[in-house]
């Protein structure tokens, strides 16, 4: 089957800052172009494209590694960056010295220190590669393959997606944020600003493990005399 992946590819590899497809317009009696879609990348000539509501910041990375892709609710992404910051300077550092002075004087201090800096890179990371990634996005097939059409049982399982105009497999499902379709949808995750899908649904469920083992060891680390 067909991904976003594949179909992107031919139309970014040639895009360019002027070319005629992107989102911008004249100005000035048509002697400047103004374009409406900043993208990060326009420093190697690249502009962001979008596939659905998601915006993909790099087409070349993102042909290459299938990262660079953010979902329509960066916003919330940026959020738990900022969230996980502060607890991690509360927790990590404000509570710790307190503790050192005045519960714990002999207490390994810069040791937990590391330790949540090491946990606050880790669960940030796994974040970015959850948010960043593709979740599994479909653009095809846009006709019915021979062996589900001849098949009763498999073309049971098989629809039709009236908004993307292809044909989705038993575990591919429309997801109405991200405006397209998902390969093994779990769920649309605003934190993770799009989809958990079959692309990045490993990275989802460490992100979880990280953040679960960290809070249990601030929580420890903080009552344990
Ligand atoms: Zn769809
Ligand atoms: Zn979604």
């Amino acid at each position: 089957m067909l991904s976003a992946f594949d179909s992107i590819t031919s139309s970014s590899s040639s895009a360019t800052r002027n070319d005629s497809n992107n989102k911008g317009r004249w100005e000035g009696g048509g002697t400047r172009w103004k374009e409406k879609v900043r993208g990060c990348c326009l420093f190697n000539g690249m502009r962001c494209q979008r596939i659905g509501s998601s915006r993909v910041c790099n087409p070349v990375i993102y042909r290459e590694t299938k990262f660079c892709i953010t979902g329509p609710h960066f916003p919330a992404t940026i959020f738990i960056v900022i969230f996980t910051t502060v607890a991690t300077y509360i927790f990590g550092f404000l509570a710790a010295d307190v503790k050192s002075n005045f519960v714990d004087p002999n207490g390994s201090v810069t040791m937990h220190k590391v330790v949540c800096v090491f946990f606050w890179c880790l669960i940030n990371a796994l974040l970015m590669a959850t948010a960043c990634q593709d979740p599994g996005i479909m653009t095809g097939p846009k006709e019915l393959p021979p062996h589900v059409a001849s098949d009763p049982a498999l073309y049971e399982q098989w629809r039709y997606c009236n908004k993307c105009e292809i044909y989705q497999g038993p575990k591919t499902r429309h997801c109405k944020e991200c405006k397209v379709c998902i390969d093994e949808l779990d769920h649309h995750c605003p934190w993770m600003s799009k989809c958990v899908g079959k692309g990045n649904m490993k990275a989802f469920k460490w992100f979880n493990v990280t953040w679960i083992v960290y809070f249990i060891y601030s929580i420890v680390n903080l009552f344990n005399d």
